[in-house]
């Protein structure tokens, strides 16, 4: 099955044909008939006509050797791209992807990735969508284009060898956090102080851009999650399924977080309780940044203090742009005080 999305449609119109033709092995994505029938292109069923007469290659040809394409159809090879589909059915069918949003990448050998296409809902995508890049994101197999977004992976693998795969979508519990830009506390669910440990937060940046890879860099090391800023959630692990876990616990935990918000009182995973779960955590070799931390500096902030301010929880969180809201009792005052001598003044007119 091949499926022809918005991008093979531009792609398409671009040679001037004036006819599309396809048969039952072609399904096209509503955002393909937009463009075919905002561009006057006909789109004709004839179950006679072969896939390659009838569909546009989705990209320029892969600029690989023929032992980039051994690799590329190798057993190894083909087990990545099939567990790449199954996390992209995941990930969609969580509701972590929106669109044609999302990215999965695996490392296959030195200087070798598998990734995703771009353009294409991660939910549905089969194991010939997939391509092969090199850390420079130069396209060596696969007819597919891929994602615009393996540079922001690149910085991972490059920094970081332990990550044998890369997990990007945009789920909305962590993506509530990311259009705040606010970084998730810590201390309150172990299940993500040993399997993620603390999720980073980056600031906005283009997706795609050099600028995002390289916020990403430093980070990476330490953070198997990280928050990136309006944008979304990037989590590597030590296989697809792995870099795809970390995503789950961190969204459920946001989600937790936000739900919990709403709720009286305010627990925590209590200081001398934190080092038993750190201990847990290197016996398993994952990265950390706080295994050199002291109990005492594990615990400098209380998570909800931290998260709501001295108010308590049911407040809402510090908005992204202090500028637009009054961010103290006495700037609210002094903004009421105002408000309300400009009505008097008014009524005394
Ligand atoms: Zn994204």
């Amino acid at each position: 099955m091949k499926l022809i999305a918005q991008k093979e449609a531009e792609a398409f119109v671009k040679t001037g044909a004036t006819e599309f033709r396809y048969n039952r092995d072609i399904r096209l994505t509503p955002g393909a008939k937009d463009v075919f029938s905002e561009a006057g292109v006909k789109v004709v069923f004839d179950a006679e006509v072969s896939a390659s007469e009838s569909t546009p290659a989705p990209c320029a040809a892969a600029a690989g050797t023929s032992d980039d394409q051994k690799l590329f159809n190798s057993p190894e090879a083909e087990r990545i791209k099939k567990d790449i589909c199954d996390i992209g059915r995941r990930i969609w069918a969580r509701e972590y992807c929106d669109g044609n949003g999302g990215n999965i990448s695996a490392r296959l050998g030195p200087d070798r990735f598998i990734i995703t296409p771009t353009g294409v809902s991660k939910g549905f995508m089969t194991p010939d969508m997939l391509s092969m890049v090199d850390i420079k994101g130069n396209q060596l197999a696969g007819s597919w284009k891929r994602s615009s977004e393996f540079t922001t992976h690149a910085a991972i693998y490059e920094t970081t060898p332990e990550a044998a795969s890369v997990c990007h979508a945009h789920p909305v519990h962590a993506g509530a956090f990311a259009i705040k830009e606010l970084q998730p506390p810590a201390r309150l669910i172990p299940e993500l102080e040993v399997f993620v440990g603390q999720v980073a937060v980056a600031g906005y940046q283009t997706p795609g851009s050099p600028e995002i890879a390289a916020s990403i860099r430093p980070l990476a090391p330490q953070h198997q999650s990280i928050i990136m800023g309006c944008h979304g959630v990037i989590c590597w692990g030590k296989s697809v399924e792995d870099a795809y876990f970390k995503m789950e616990i961190t969204d459920a935990y946001c989600r937790t977080i936000i739900l919990a918000q709403s709720l009286p009182g305010a627990a925590s995973i209590p200081c001398e309780k934190m080092d038993d779960l750190l201990k847990i955590k290197k016996s398993m070799g994952l990265p950390d940044n706080r295994y050199e931390l002291k109990n005492a500096e594990l615990c400098e902030v209380d998570p909800w203090s931290e998260m709501c301010g001295s108010r308590g929880c049911a407040t809402p969180v510090t908005p992204c742009n202090p500028m637009n809201s009054p961010q103290s009792d006495a700037e609210l005052e002094a903004l009421v005080q105002k408000l309300t001598n400009e009505i008097v003044a008014n009524l005394n007119k």
